[in-house]
């Protein structure tokens, strides 16, 4: 299948399209609209135009200077890298009907990642370990079987295990109350040692920081999600089968499988859904307070300025909305969700290599190690299929802490020399071109939204509850979908809510 995802060159159209938001930004707010969304991200956007579309006036507030927010992509860098959401799939249905509304093609990037998939290195205490070696290998912490699954497959071993239920929809119910417990009591439960957790979910983690601050019913819908997306489920068709094609059968690649991005990077979906918008959008406008009574509200921003409105939609991750003054505040269980609830860090950084250092040492580009260096992901976004355009380094959970507290400067020297110190042909060949972590960026604070055990049966239900006229979208309140999908999903629900009570 052709991949013309990405071209090198930053084309005239991106450049023009960032141009266009850019002078949006400084339109000013005349009159007094009926909803002010807070955030321009995929839940605040698809938020806002559905509101416009049922004949609601809406003015999107947006504290950082571009819309997007966790889908982001480095539109100046070769291959249009992507910092945040990266790829959708099967069960996005919702994101896949936006694409086309907007415009946007889906490209199936299967093909290429199934292509070079095999070629993930182990790195293990420094060591370089051949994956036909590991299990026999002394740091091998597994038992039995599952001693032949490489590091990053054996948390999924586990689950598919020994996970008590499968229920996408309703993983939140009371009636699971019981597993609201840390993944790590879990594990262990099942027979794991601390060292199986350590580098089979701690390392390189997808949610908490360690096994012991992520509920296993988080881990229970993310584990079905991607199942779902996997085509594991196929009964599964609430948000609408993809149609996307998938292409001619690539080896390797199970049909029907999608693994979708947008063309030109996901960005250009949530900066098309920004230009179809009618009110304005204000970038620069970091939110500082909310007042809200029974007849409306106000929302106050860092310049000073103050907007008011019949409805406030705020689609800002909990990590932040901590900061935002409320008043008054909401119940107490959903404040207490509001300062509490979890997010994953990570840290990326961009790297490009001057030549293919390893077509010298003979071993893939992409690695999976247990230290600084984290994951590091090949981005094959080439003209062909197998051309390396830059390298993510993707550190998460105490890794990504770590790093952070070194700093940019600090921090990417150690990325640097970590990596070369692992490959030494890469010596000299590598500069980095882009970091970015979502925790110390203060739109995010972090990147996915965690519940930590018992947080699931204490939290879940108030998150998203309404406060007077103030409504809440975005990922962190989906209930049937992650990611992308999820905020999406979310800004469904609070249209509705929103409109029902207009
Ligand atoms: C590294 C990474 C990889 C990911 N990979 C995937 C993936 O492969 N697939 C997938 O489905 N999802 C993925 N995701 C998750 C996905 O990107 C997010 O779930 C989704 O984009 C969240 O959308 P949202 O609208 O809920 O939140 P956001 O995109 O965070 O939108 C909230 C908006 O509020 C703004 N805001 C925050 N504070 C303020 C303030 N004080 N004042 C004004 N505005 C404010 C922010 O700037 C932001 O624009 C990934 C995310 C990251 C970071």
């Amino acid at each position: 299948m052709s991949m013309n995802r990405r071209e090198f060159v930053v084309s005239t159209a991106v450049s023009a399209a960032i141009a266009g938001l850019s002078t949006r930004a400084h339109a000013s707010a005349s009159k007094e609209p009926d909803v002010i969304v807070i955030g321009a991200g995929l839940s605040g956007l698809e938020a806002a135009l559905t509101l416009e579309e049922n004949g609601l006036s809406v003015l999107v507030l947006e504290g950082r200077d571009r819309v997007g927010g966790r889908v982001y992509t480095l539109l100046d860098l070769p291959g249009y890298p992507e910092v945040g959401g990266n790829a959708i799939a099967n069960a996005y249905g919702r994101c896949i009907a936006a694409a086309a509304r907007h415009g946007i093609e889906v490209v199936n990037l299967a093909p290429r990642l199934f292509a070079n998939r095999a070629g993930q290195e182990l790195f293990i205490g420094n060591e370089h370990v051949a994956l036909k070696d590991w299990a026999a290998h002394p740091k091998n912490p597994f038992a039995g079987e599952l001693r032949k699954l490489p590091p990053w497959s054996w948390g999924d071993a586990m689950f598919q295990q020994h996970m008590p239920f499968r229920d996408l929809e309703n993983w939140y119910d009371p009636k699971h109350a019981q597993h609201d417990i840390s993944v790590h009591d879990f594990l262990s439960a099942h027979g794991a040692t601390d060292d199986m957790i350590r580098l089979g979910f701690d390392t390189n983690i997808a949610y908490g920081t360690t096994a012991r601050d992520v509920s296993l019913l988080q881990q229970a819908f993310a584990d079905h999600w991607m199942a779902v997306n996997r085509g594991a489920v196929t009964a599964f068709s609430r948000t609408g089968a993809s149609n996307v094609s998938t292409g001619v059968p690539a080896a390797g690649v199970p049909p029907g499988v999608l693994i979708g991005a947008f063309k030109g990077g996901n960005q250009r979906l949530p900066m098309a859904m920004a230009k179809k918008l009618k009110g304005d959008l204000l970038l620069n406008c970091r939110v500082t307070a909310i007042e809200v009574t029974d007849q409306g509200s106000k929302v106050t921003c860092s310049d000073g300025r103050s907007y008011k409105a019949k409805a406030v939609v705020c689609s800002m991750p909990f990590s932040t909305l901590r900061h935002v003054a409320i008043d008054p505040l909401p119940e107490p269980t959903q404040y207490k969700a509001i300062q509490s609830l979890g997010y994953i860090p990570i840290t990326q950084y961009h790297l490009i290599a001057k030549r293919p250092f390893w077509l010298e040492d003979g071993l893939s580009p992409s690695m999976w190690t247990d230290g600084p260096l984290g994951m590091v992901l090949a981005q094959r976004f080439g003209k062909t299929d197998d051309e390396v355009t830059s390298l993510t380094v993707w550190a998460r959970g105490l890794n990504a802490q770590y790093l952070d507290r070194l700093g940019v400067e600090e921090s990417s020297r150690v990325v640097v020399s970590e990596f070369e110190r692992l490959r030494p042909a890469s010596k000299g060949l590598l500069y980095v071109a882009a970091v970015h972590s979502w925790s110390t960026d203060p739109f995010s604070a972090g990147d996915w939204a965690i519940f930590q055990p018992g947080q699931v049966r204490e939290l879940r239900a108030s998150i998203a509850k309404p406060h007077k006229r103030l409504f809440f979208c975005g990922e962190h309140t989906a209930i049937g979908s992650r990611g992308m999908e999820g905020a999406f999903e979310s800004a469904e629900r609070v249209a509705l809510e929103v409109l029902a009570s207009s």
